[in-house]
């Protein structure tokens, strides 16, 4: 697809994941815009763009943000066409987000059939060490779950753990996941193109 006030050509990726594990905040550092300590609820979806490269040509990346509530379940359905990446967030701080990302993942792939490139984060990673140890998701249990989903879904699928707070890791997100999906398009180009 493309851009009709430039012609430009337009990529598209959607966060999913709980709420309040820090996805609004993630695009936000991306954007280069401020951290906000509160949390407003996203309500159903927010979208924002960025031009970025990709394969050699500056292209339109539209990132959606999706409200993780449940009630939004039908919203988010809509979302997830046309994607060409996923950025699945948990928070290492809460053990249930974690727990969910399966979910999350089925859920993308009940409404995309076999999944596009994905990196999962591990969020607020900052927080280690001001919670109590037994509360946190390991390094070792992000990457354990993301092989395994790798293996089962045949997904090409990336780890990250971040801090939208310190901005550690969030630029390497989703550099890696626009490699992931440069790299996507090459190979089925003609596949590829049909979703964007
Ligand atoms: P969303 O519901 O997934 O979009 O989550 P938000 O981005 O709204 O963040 C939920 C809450 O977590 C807010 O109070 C944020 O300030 C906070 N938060 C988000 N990311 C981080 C992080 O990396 N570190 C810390 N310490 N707090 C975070
Ligand atoms: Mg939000």
């Amino acid at each position: 697809m493309r851009d009709q006030d430039d012609g430009s050509k337009i990529i598209k990726s959607v966060l999913i994941g709980d709420g309040a594990v820090g996805k609004t905040s993630i695009r936000r550092n991306y954007l280069g815009e401020e951290f906000i300590e509160g949390h407003l609820a996203t309500i159903g979806v927010d979208l924002a763009t960025k031009r970025v490269l990709f394969n050699d040509e500056i292209v339109k990346f539209i990132l959606w943000d999706l409200a993780g509530q449940p009630s939004f379940v039908s919203v988010r359905g809509h979302y997830y066409h046309g994607s060409n990446g996923i950025i699945l967030v948990y928070s290492v701080t809460d053990r249930d987000s974690f727990d969910n990302a399966s979910k999350w993942l089925v859920e993308a792939y009940r409404n995309m059939g076999p999944l596009p490139p994905t990196v999962i984060v591990g969020n607020k990673i900052d927080l280690r060490g001001k919670v109590p140890e037994e509360q946190l998701v390991t390094t070792e249990e992000g990457k354990e779950f993301t092989e395994y989903f790798i293996e089962k879904l045949e997904v090409p699928a990336v780890f990250r753990e971040t801090s939208a707070l310190t901005g550690e890791n969030i630029n390497d997100t989703f550099t890696e996941l626009l490699r992931m999906m440069g790299e996507a398009e090459k190979e089925q180009p003609a596949i590829y193109r049909s979703k964007v």
